[in-house]
């Protein structure tokens, strides 16, 4: 009964508070539709959202031909989303706003042009061109998703996520490596992250028991925050079910005692293991402050799972007591469940990134998304790039571009219809865009800025 009554009161008070925020325009309830004057309230906030320095919560800059750009690939020969591929027209856009491009199209003589453009730039600029890129498209600081740092990178603009998933795949993996090709193609690499960190750790081979193997665990994660490391990733959604069961320790030390010398565990068996260890890299970063992102959303490759990888999956994890001083970010909003997965950061440690979803969709679309999640929670949502090398010619950097100008144009438009229908008054609009381009993301790795 008393709950019932504070409830009540809270109700009350919210209802006050937001009607005294929403003196203007509003008047009462909010309009249906956006008026005529949408057009001149976008033009009015643009100006202003263009001017806010960006935080870039995901992304994987980089130069083609760094192999430590990301943890996996995609085969060559899968499917892009249209907007993706190395000839959407935007792209010479981004060229000509970067690089001066000259020409219209993308032929692949024009390609050279760029590439030899991108190497004179590389020559002149050295360790700054990615900066430069940076203050080119309005980003001040870039989360940069990466197996390692590189020099060209400096951290006075570059802040490192490491991924962590090599340590769900100590065992033999030619049983899940013979599921699809995509498979085949990443295993080697999840197994080659994982040699390169137990020569690291000065190990000839794997612990010999589970306890050994959380301490090497740990201290690689040490190494890698003394290193700079400012949070953690996981692709595992591209290998198995974002649903985690929580099995005993007892299990993982039997399962671990069996497998880490040789043999290959049953499906059972492998997947109560990984539910295990991807608990304990969740209280690890809990204890260490290292924000936890997850790919949350659909996947490159022919074979990922959109039932497997969806986002509610994990709503067991996110809402368990226990995580409470987990920060979770939600890569790509669940997209394409960004919908629903905004319900998700109810939860005040949980978070949602919009990287990849503002490529995947054009603005118009982009900000119908975007409505829902300003008009939801806003104050746990974060912008993204997810910007990657395409192929030689069309890279990180054109991505950057694409990524920034698509969500000022999707973000401006939300807000200007939600100023026109009578929702928010420009104030709160601009306090909004604020927090999801910059302030939201800067606060959760401790920034300096
Ligand atoms: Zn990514």
């Amino acid at each position: 009964m008393k709950r019932c009554n504070q409830k009540l009161v809270w109700l009350t008070c919210m209802a006050v508070a937001s009607a005294a925020a929403c003196t203007t325009p509003a008047q009462g309830q909010a309009r249906p539709f956006s008026g005529s004057d949408v057009q001149t309230i976008y033009q009015r906030l643009l100006g202003q959202i263009n001017q806010i320095p960006v935080f870039d919560n995901h992304g994987h800059p980089g130069f083609p031909d760094d192999s430590d750009v990301d943890a996996m690939t995609i085969s060559p020969d899968s499917a892009l989303p249209f907007r993706l591929r190395e000839n959407n027209p935007e792209m010479a856009g981004a060229a000509k706003a970067l690089f001066g491009y000259p020409y219209n199209d993308l032929s692949p003589d024009h390609l050279r042009w760029l590439v030899q453009r991108k190497a004179e730039e590389k020559k002149r600029l050295g360790n700054s061109y990615f900066s430069h890129v940076l203050d080119l498209v309005g980003i001040e600081t870039a989360v940069a998703n990466r197996v390692a740092m590189s020099d060209y990178l400096p951290a006075t603009r570059f802040r490192w996520v490491f991924f962590v998933d090599s340590f769900l795949f100590p065992f033999d993996n030619r049983q899940l490596a013979s599921r699809n090709p995509d498979q085949k193609l990443n295993l080697p690499l999840q197994e080659k992250i994982l040699r390169r960190n137990i020569v690291r750790a000065h190990f000839e081979q794997l612990p010999a028991d589970l306890s050994g193997y959380l301490s090497f665990i740990t201290r690689i994660l040490e190494e890698n925050q003394k290193a700079g490391g400012v949070g953690i990733k996981f692709e595992i959604a591209y290998f198995r079910s974002l649903h985690f069961d929580d099995p005993s320790q007892q299990r993982a030390t039997a399962i671990y005692t069996k497998y880490h010398a040789g043999g290959v565990p049953s499906a059972e068996e492998y997947r109560d293991f990984q539910n295990f260890i991807f608990r304990y890299l969740l209280r690890e970063a809990g204890q260490l402050h290292l924000p936890v992102q997850i790919h949350t959303a659909v996947g490159g490759g022919d074979y990922f799972s959109l039932q497997d990888g969806n986002v509610l999956n994990l709503e067991n994890v996110l809402r368990d007591p226990r995580y409470e001083n987990v920060t979770f970010i939600l890569l790509h909003g669940g997209f394409p469940y960004e919908r629903q997965a905004i319900w998700l950061a109810a939860k005040k440690n949980v978070y949602l990134d919009s990287s990849l979803m503002g490529i995947f969709l054009y603005p118009d679309e982009f900000k119908k998304s975007l409505r829902v999640w300003l008009e939801t929670f806003p104050n746990k949502i974060v912008f993204g790039s997810d910007a990657f090398p395409l192929g030689d010619a069309i890279g990180a950097e054109e991505n950057y571009w694409l990524a920034t100008q698509s969500a000022s144009v999707a973000l401006t438009e939300a807000l200007a219809e939600m100023v026109s229908a009578g929702e928010v008054n420009e104030d709160q609009a601009l306090h909004m865009a604020h927090a999801y381009l910059h302030d939201t993301a800067s606060h959760l790795y401790g920034s300096v800025h």
